[in-house]
């Protein structure tokens, strides 16, 4: 079974430091500051190239350098910002952390496609089944504040097997 991480590639980041200097920019231009513990935290999730678990990457962090070495209240400090400015997002049902395609967009609400065996998560880049299911809920007098629309199967690669 060959690792593929995504369906399209070209909207795929592979490389975690290429990643980081593109939310550096980002940052930068929406005067936000990625501290060092902040760009670790990214550098890690884009770099494990599928979900990573909270776990994972606080065990990641201890085994790192000495002087990069933080405790679990700074990682989930960081994770909250690198969330909140919509440059990883968070999978519930598997309760990892993926970076976000887009790095250059604000926060938002995708679709990801969950491989089940190989666990990869795909981002979904469809707009529209987000904004119906945002304007359905407000026909209820619903009042959406997050969506979480995550679909468990098996990617092209693993079907194909
Ligand atoms: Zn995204
Ligand atoms: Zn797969």
């Amino acid at each position: 079974m060959t690792r593929h991480a995504c369906i399209d590639p070209k909207h795929h980041v592979h490389d975690g430091a290429g990643f980081v200097a593109a939310v550096e920019r980002a940052c930068h231009e929406r005067s936000l500051r990625l501290t060092p513990i902040r760009a670790r935290v990214l550098g890690l999730v884009a770099a494990a190239g599928k979900p990573l678990k909270a776990y994972d990457l606080l065990e990641q962090v201890r085994v790192g350098e000495g002087a990069g070495a933080a405790a679990p209240p700074t990682v989930y400090r960081a994770l909250d910002f690198l969330l909140a400015n919509g440059f990883i997002h968070k999978l519930q049902s598997v309760n990892a952390f993926v970076a976000c395609h887009h790095p250059n967009a604000a926060q938002h609400s995708v679709p990801f496609l969950i491989c089940d065996n190989c666990h990869i998560a795909v981002e979904l880049e469809d707009v529209d089944v987000v904004a119906t299911l945002d304007a359905q809920a407000r026909t209820l007098g619903f009042r959406p504040q997050a969506q979480t629309l995550e679909v468990h199967g098996l990617c092209s690669n693993c079907a194909a097997d």
